[in-house]
């Protein structure tokens, strides 16, 4: 059940009809887990709450570095120093204080993964560097969990839903294989154009919110890739890769 002032906060959600009231209530009793409160997460986590999910798992190791500021528009100056996933949690409570945020000041890797995901309904991946990509991807695979997964690059930007176990859907290392990270290519040397990560974090958002309350066209299985450069979007359907070894790893579990 909604509260007089909840229909008032989410009337224009519920107005909907492929949200509603019953999609609404879904989403205020959603748990979702955010890898990184960064250029990507930001604005996610802020469409997330003002969305009204009941729970935010804000996973970052992190803190607020000036640097930060032009595109994590999550924090602001006073912010610098604190760690992002507190600072997140003061951001969220004040935009919407019925949202309980659960802040993880931690890294999240391989081997505490499926620990720190498991309570949640949906994953969102906006973290920086493939070690962390891929320790989520393989806990959110074997935890049985969508994936909405986004990056960028300085002018462009991927934008993907991953259900693997899924007959015929890809996971994400059937898409990215066993990627390696290049420590000569970061966002500190390459840059990003701000607006950008705001436009990718948003959409993730949207997915998330996508994959609570089904509504249009599902996006597991496609790829959307934007280049800022051009402005031209385009979602190309991903194949499952026979040779896959995320889906692999899976089908040999007994
Ligand atoms: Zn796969």
């Amino acid at each position: 059940m909604l509260t007089d002032d909840q229909l008032d906060r989410y009337a224009r959600h519920i107005v909907l009809k492929e949200i509603g009231g019953a999609g609404q209530v879904r989403l205020s009793s959603a748990d979702v887990a955010v890898i990184g409160a960064g250029g990507i997460g930001s604005p996610a986590i802020l469409y997330l709450a003002a969305a009204g999910i009941g729970t935010i798992r804000v996973i970052d190791d992190d803190v607020v570095a000036l640097s930060n500021l032009q595109r994590q528009v999550l924090f602001g100056s006073g912010d610098v120093g604190t760690a992002k996933a507190e600072a997140a949690m003061t951001a969220v409570t004040r935009l919407n204080p019925g949202v309980k945020v659960i802040p993880i000041n931690a890294r999240i890797d391989a081997a505490n993964a499926d620990l720190m995901l498991r309570e949640a309904d949906v994953v969102l991946d906006g973290s920086d560097n493939f070690a962390t990509r891929l320790a989520v991807a393989d806990a959110a695979y074997r935890l049985r969990m969508p994936l909405v997964s986004a990056a960028v690059g300085p002018f462009e930007g991927q934008l993907g839903v991953y259900r693997g176990w899924e007959a015929g859907r890809p996971c994400y290392r059937c898409l990215v294989g066993a990627p390696q990270d290049d420590p000569e290519r970061n966002c500190a040397e390459t840059g990003v154009l701000g607006a950008l990560t705001g436009t990718i974090g948003s959409l993730a958002a949207l997915e998330v919110i996508r994959t609570l309350v089904p509504f249009g066209e599902d996006m597991a299985g496609r790829l959307l890739i934007a280049d800022l450069l051009s402005m031209r979007f385009r979602t190309l359907t991903l194949p499952k890769d026979p040779a896959c070894p995320g889906c692999m790893a899976e089908t040999c579990v007994p």
